[in-house]
């Protein structure tokens, strides 16, 4: 078991002051924000590391720290969580792949290593490794290891190729979560969303290592249909989990990435993320596992929509990308310089209180031309018939304001 105890702590931001004094200084309805979030989650123990989910650092952790000391207190304008792919070789051809038309030269070791050091220093302290699949990368020990310090990293896998001996040099590493692929609890319905015969028992396969190594959060990261949910049969599905021993259900919806999903019937609606919501809450609420629904997370009424603004995704081409579902650039990592890319990207990513991609996919549709990811020029062009919401709470409490965009000063000089 890679949880040591469970500790059904109704405090949690009790906990979080403990490890970090300097949250006293944030602002009370920040903190009171906070203290009602973190309610609906127990903080887990897993090795050494205070866990709320997964799309945090760890609370105890020199990460966390960062995040308070930059991110909420000084108000840093970097991004606070960042994923890159390593990769783009997966055996694996998922139906939903946000990944599968995105073409170019594969970032080699150094390129990769530099853009997560640069990340770490533009204020990232929450770095999803993804692909392809991550594996794949012979140097990914490595990698992890380069900003595990002071900065929280997590990895999205398939399982595929991995070796007990992987799963511990990535624990020794500074490894603090994974995230195994699983989207059904029927082995045939997985294998075929993912067009591979055997996916399903590599998932269950690379759970059952990733446990018996401890001190690494074990998670699920299961990409929701609307079906699924419309039919009331995520239900059925986190029981599955929660039987598996896992620590987290990470959860999303099916987005509209690719052509093939710009289709109202596919999108999910408000009110289905509402049930989510709910479902997420209540689960949490009583169950063993815990429930991490990202549309709670990036909710109107948690933190909002931050895709190109404290969010930002840099695929295996190095190109620069608001999000993992947003296939639009606004540049490359090996050609150009990436603090001067993600500022250019920030002034035209406010954050907004709700799902960029799920709001402005028929726009995508009428710009893309049969292209599905966008270059930095039709990216502009698109964003010119883009209306961006209002705040999300947690930003109308951090910027002072219920309405507006929050594109904030720039702070992050260009060290390229
Ligand atoms: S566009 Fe949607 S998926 Fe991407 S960061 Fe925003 S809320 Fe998340």
């Amino acid at each position: 078991m890679s949880v040591r105890n469970s500790l059904h702590d109704s405090l949690p931001l009790a906990r979080v002051v403990g490890s970090n004094p300097r949250m006293l200084q944030v602002s009370p309805s920040i903190l009171q924000f906070l203290s009602g979030y973190m309610g609906k989650f127990r903080v887990r123990e897993v090795g050494d590391n205070l866990i709320l989910h997964s799309h945090l650092p760890p609370l105890n952790s020199p990460a966390y720290s960062r995040f308070v000391t930059e991110h909420l207190l000084a108000r840093t304008s970097g991004p606070s969580h960042a994923q890159v792919g390593i990769t783009n070789a997966c055996p694996q051809r998922c139906e939903y792949c946000y990944n599968r038309n995105r073409r170019g030269q594969v970032m080699d070791t150094d390129t990769v290593l530099k853009t997560v050091r640069t990340l770490r220093e533009m204020g990232a302290v929450w770095l999803g490794l993804t692909g392809g699949e991550p594996l794949l990368n012979g140097d990914i020990v490595r990698i992890v290891e380069s900003v595990s310090g002071d900065c929280a990293v997590k990895l999205f896998t398939t399982g595929c190729t991995l070796t007990p001996e992987k799963a511990s040099r990535l624990r020794q590493a500074g490894l603090f979560s994974v995230s195994v692929s699983l989207d059904h609890w029927r082995e045939e319905e997985h294998d075929r969303g993912r067009r591979y015969e055997g996916a399903f028992r590599e998932a269950l396969r690379a759970i059952d290592i990733f446990r018996s190594t401890g001190g690494i959060q074990v998670g699920v990261s299961a990409v929701l249909s609307r079906e699924m949910i419309e039919n009331d049969q995520v239900e059925e599905f986190l029981s599955f989990l929660d039987g598996l021993g896992v620590d987290e259900a990470w959860l999303s919806e099916v987005k509209p990435s690719l052509e093939a999903f710009w289709n109202e019937r596919l999108v999910i609606t408000e009110e289905h993320r509402l049930k989510l919501v709910k479902l997420q809450d209540r689960y949490n609420a009583g169950g063993r596992m815990t429930v991490n629904y990202l549309g709670h997370f990036e909710g109107k009424e948690c933190f909002g929509c931050n895709a190109g603004n404290k969010m930002v995704y840099i695929d295996a081409f190095g190109e620069v990308s608001p999000c993992v579902f947003t296939p639009l650039s606004f540049g490359n990592v090996q050609t150009g310089s990436l603090p001067a890319i993600f500022a250019e990207m920030q002034e035209h990513f406010p954050s907004e209180e709700s799902c960029f991609i799920n709001k402005n996919y028929r726009l995508l549709q009428k710009h893309s031309a049969g292209r599905t990811t966008l270059g930095r020029a039709d990216t502009l062009r698109m964003l010119e018939e883009v209306r961006f919401g209002g705040l999300s709470r947690f930003n109308q409490l951090h910027h002072g304001s219920g309405t507006g965009q929050v594109t904030p000063a720039r702070e992050t000089p260009d060290r390229r």
